[in-house]
């Protein structure tokens, strides 16, 4: 009795680690030819000058309508498409597609001529050889000056070999682009290296600014991260804003740029466009 309801368990558990296997191989096939069909697209969330209010750039931010499950957000298929390699195909149709986007905002919108198009790097192209050769490229057929755009990293990128990351990221710097670091504050960063990282911007992670009116230890560190960042001559985003209430506190401490859906949900290529003829002023 106790061997056969033993065993019954076990084919449970066997057959739901077989289900599991099966949605990751059928999800990795998905993802390679989602490329191929051009089921993948960006969406655009303005970042807004906290002094001025106007837009100052767009967070590309990748969305995959999948042919049967639908709309799908990046949390769903980045994580393994990192763990199979497939981020660095899709990665490079997101550098093309996003510098095609920010070259025809350039043509449209000559009063936004500054405007600043951040994209996401994750870790695994981080180390991709060709990098650098694959954003060259990107920018080239665009028609683009490396100036308009930003590359987003994440501390654990950096964090590894200091040495080769400086390197990268000096040759990243060496086409023109700016660079970022993202969700500052969640990662295990070594501040004595930061200092030698050739960043142009800070993003403050969404969990601080979410919690600054409710705890004065978050709003105490959202305070020294902008504090840090700026001695080391580095520009400050406030992700997540979503409460006028955190324009206000950030506004005080100096904080210049500001992300969240208090402004704009990430919005499809039109609804961006839409906006920027809109010339919102928040
Ligand atoms: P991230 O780079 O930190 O992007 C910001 C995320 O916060 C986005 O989620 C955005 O929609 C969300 N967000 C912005 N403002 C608010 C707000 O006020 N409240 C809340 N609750 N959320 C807000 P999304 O688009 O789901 O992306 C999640 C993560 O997936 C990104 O975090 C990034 O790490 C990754 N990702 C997205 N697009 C790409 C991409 O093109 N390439 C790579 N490698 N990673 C990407
Ligand atoms: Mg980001
Ligand atoms: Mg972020
Ligand atoms: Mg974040």
């Amino acid at each position: 009795r106790a061997k056969s309801l033993g065993k019954s368990r076990y084919e449970v558990f066997a057959t739901g680690m077989l289900k599991e296997a099966v949605e990751r191989l059928q999800l990795e096939s998905d993802i390679r030819q989602g490329i191929e069909a051009e089921e993948f697209l960006l969406y655009y969330q303005p970042i807004i000058c906290l002094k001025t209010g106007r837009i100052a750039g767009f967070e590309a931010l990748v969305r995959w309508q999948h042919h049967e499950r639908g709309f799908m957000p990046p949390g769903l298929f980045i994580p393994l498409a990192e763990e199979t390699g497939l981020i660095q195909p899709l990665g490079e149709w997101i550098f093309q597609q996003a510098c095609h986007q920010a070259a025809q905002w350039q043509q449209q919108f000559p009063n936004y001529a500054a405007l600043q198009m951040s994209i996401n790097l994750s870790s695994s192209q981080f180390g991709q050889s060709n990098l650098i050769p694959i954003l060259e490229q990107a920018l080239k057929q665009a028609g683009l000056n490396g100036e308009a755009i930003k590359i987003e990293i994440t501390e654990s990128m950096v964090m590894g070999d200091v040495e080769a990351a400086i390197d990268l990221m000096l040759q990243i710097k060496s086409l023109g682009m700016k660079l970022s670091i993202d969700d500052f504050g969640t990662g295990y960063s070594s501040l004595s290296y930061l200092h030698r990282f050739p960043l142009d911007t800070l993003k403050v992670d969404r969990s601080f600014v979410s919690r600054m009116d409710e705890s004065h230890e978050d709003s105490a560190i959202v305070q020294t991260i902008i504090a840090l960042g700026q001695n080391m001559g580095m520009n400050i985003v406030a992700e997540g804003i979503e409460q006028d209430s955190q324009v206000q506190m950030l506004k005080a401490l100096n904080c210049e740029y500001g992300q969240g859906y208090l402004f704009a949900k990430p919005l499809s290529s039109e609804a961006a466009t839409d906006l920027l003829n809109q010339h919102p002023q928040w």
